[in-house]
Formats: structure tokens, sequence, C-alpha cells
């Protein structure tokens, strides 16, 4: 399985990163060494001084798909959970100042958690507002909904499978809200979906 994600898929963190509003969804990708096995201890990496979260909705793909239009797209996913986009904001900087690829900054091993199931997207209140949101250490840091989406699900995933076959079980993280921020050894991350927690994570 692959996992895609999205950058700059809400106006107001691309204003908050000093970053331009795109005119097409910005794609990047994770290899699968970037989950957090089940029971694992997410630990501080190494290379970094400055991890940033990013709590994200994360569709999972039920159909193998290619070219897909947007009015098909519903067709490919049914499901919705949390993850977080971590990201070695130091490291970004360095690759976006010399105009390298980020997989250092965003691809590393433990980079991509997600929470512990997913939910049935005709089961949520409205499937086209979906409220989420990150605590860290018990205070809201991140409240984002995805009304709010430049790109909403039927155009990312159509956007991505012009480029890459779309495969059962693979993920897309798409795009986190404002409220971005560091992380360090000790903090307790909480992912909320609705209301109902899905995420929970410590810094070790
Ligand atoms: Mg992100």
């Amino acid at each position: 399985m692959k996992i895609i994600c999205i950058g700059r898929n809400y106006a107001d963190h691309a204003a908050e990163l000093k970053n331009e509003i795109p005119t097409e969804p910005v794609i990047f990708c994770k290899p699968d060494t970037a989950l957090l096995p089940k029971n694992h201890p997410f630990v501080y990496p190494e290379h970094t001084n400055d991890l940033h979260f990013e709590l994200e909705l994360v569709l999972r793909i039920k159909k193998v798909g290619k070219h897909i239009a947007p009015d098909f797209a519903p067709k490919y996913y049914d499901e919705v959970g949390l993850g977080i986009d971590f990201t070695a904001r130091d490291t970004q900087k360095k690759c976006k100042e010399k105009g390298l690829p980020w997989e250092k900054a965003k691809a590393f091993d433990h980079s991509a958690p997600l929470g512990k199931k997913f939910l049935k997207l005709k089961d949520l209140p409205n499937s086209e507002s979906i409220h989420f949101e990150l605590k860290k250490n018990g205070n809201t840091i991140q409240s984002g909904n995805s009304s709010l989406m430049l790109f909403p699900f039927p155009e990312l995933v159509s956007e991505v499978s012009k480029y890459f076959t779309l495969k059962i079980g693979d993920l897309i993280f798409t795009g986190t809200p404002k409220g971005v921020g560091p992380v360090s050894k000790g903090d307790v991350l909480e992912g909320f979906l609705e209301g109902e927690k899905l995420l929970h994570l410590e810094v070790k």
C-alpha cells in the first residue's frame, strides 16, 4: 500500500506557513514504513529539532482505480479516519530553500501515525462537513472542518488518480488545517473526529 498526502489544502494553513494558495492539489508520498505499528511507541526522531504535528482526515481507498472522474470518485472510498502528518519543519525549510524534495522532512519512519479505526462516511452527521480536532496535553490546538478544504475528497481522489493507480488500502492524507506547531518529548496528542477520540499518541 502507499500513502499519498495533500499539502496546502486549507487556505488558513497555507497562509500560516506563508505559502501561496495552490491552484491544483499539492501531492507528495510517504512509504508504508511511515506508519506507526500498533502498540509501538512514538519516539521523537533524532534527525530533527523542530518536529511539528499536522492532524489530517485520512481516506482509505477500497477499489482499484486510475483516471477517476470526480463524479465517480466517491465509489472509491467510504470511510475516513485521522492521521498525523509529522513534519520535521527545520529540514523542510532547508529543502524548500534549495528547491529539493521533502521526503527527509515528511516521509521518515513513523511520520504517519493513524487513529485506531476508520469511520463510515455514511454514519457521520454530514460527510461534506466533517469536524476534527487535536488536543495537546488536554488543550485544543487544531480544529478543522472538511468543508473548508480547497479541494474536497472527490477532487483529491480524481487528481491523485491521474498520476498514481489507486489500490485497495491506499491512504490519502487530505491536508492539515491551521494551527500546526511543535511537539516535545512527553507531549500527549489526542485526535477527535466528530467528537469521537480516535487517536492517542505519546511522544517518547
Ligand atoms: Mg500535511
